[in-house]
């Protein structure tokens, strides 16, 4: 038995055309449309590839997407005075920085700045603590993602074995609270673990998110388990994830695929959370 592969972009069609439904009912309740508004410094061509997906997904439910580009050499201080203009704007219901940003501006400041009620991505260590502590509030785009597949899949997370390869802020370190909220086992891995196979290999639910083209090969997978691969990575044969996928699913019992499994349901998690902020503000 190959294993099923999870369809990401049904998931995110479902997740969108509820939110158009709620959408329309609250902009026509509190008669102000969502505007949501990214600041994007520089040109990254895959932030371009990413924001153009958003903006389509922001259309087709009804949200607003508004842009504020800025200079790849915009010094820190100018952007916190963009930020503090947004956060002051009654009209701005959400906030999104596109990151990468240029080296010379902290990430750490910028995630700070954001206000608490407008902040799409969850970064701000107010509800980065809020998720830790299990008062989840805005949880970030991507484990939001990895909870909404899960779910969608009816998996009970409760005494579960879960390995995460990946501990970064923006997907291990979130991912980790939320499981552990969930009572499962976590296990983390990065680039120190000595090894990743004993971790890997005895989890029933495995997500990984290096970048790193099939890091992940059927001797790192427990049969029968649930295998989510967050990586996304350009080659020259196009994009792609961590997992070998033609060794891995002759083992799992579920793996998403790159492109078409965590990527569009990251989208529709990002509309989820400007729902949210939109509400946070006009409440
Ligand atoms: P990142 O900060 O570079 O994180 C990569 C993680 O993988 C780090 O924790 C790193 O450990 C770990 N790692 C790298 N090589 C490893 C190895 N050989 N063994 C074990 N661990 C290893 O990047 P990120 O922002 O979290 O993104 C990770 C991947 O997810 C990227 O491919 C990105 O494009 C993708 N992504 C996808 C989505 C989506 O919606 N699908 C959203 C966000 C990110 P160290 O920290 O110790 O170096």
């Amino acid at each position: 038995m190959t294993a099923k592969i999870i369809n990401g972009r049904e998931i995110a069609k479902d997740i969108r055309s509820e939110i158009a439904n709620e959408v329309k009912a609250l902009t026509s309740k509190y008669d102000t449309t969502p505007t949501i508004t990214t600041i994007k410094i520089g040109n990254n061509p895959e932030s371009e590839l990413y924001l153009k997906l958003r903006d389509n997904a922001c259309n087709e439910v009804g949200i607003i997407s508004d842009h504020i580009n800025l200079p790849v050499n915009v010094s820190e201080q100018e952007v916190l005075q963009t930020i503090e203009q947004l956060n002051k704007d009654k009209n701005t219901h959400g906030i999104l920085i596109q990151y990468p940003i240029p080296d010379h501006i902290s990430t750490d400041v910028l995630m700070r700045s954001v206000d608490p009620k407008k902040d799409v991505e969850g970064f701000n260590p107010y509800n980065m603590g809020n998720v830790l502590i299990g008062n989840e509030s805005i949880i970030p785009c991507t484990p939001l993602a990895v909870l909404t597949i899960l779910e969608h899949e009816k998996v009970d997370l409760k005494g579960k074995d879960v390995a995460i390869v990946n501990h970064s802020t923006v997907v291990g370190k979130p991912l980790t609270a939320l499981f552990l909220n969930r009572n499962a086992t976590v296990s983390v891995c990065h680039v120190f673990t000595k090894d990743i196979k004993p971790y890997t290999s005895k989890a029933d639910i495995l997500v990984t998110a290096t970048g790193i083209p099939q890091i992940i090969t059927v001797d790192h997978v427990k049969k029968n388990a649930f295998v989510i691969d967050v990586g996304i990575v350009s080659t020259k044969d196009g994009i792609c994830g961590d997992v070998d996928m033609d060794s891995v699913k002759e083992k799992a019992g579920k793996v998403t695929p790159v492109p078409g499994g965590v990527g569009p349901v990251t989208v529709a998690c990002s509309l989820k959370n400007m729902l949210k902020t939109y509400k946070n503000c006009v409440k």
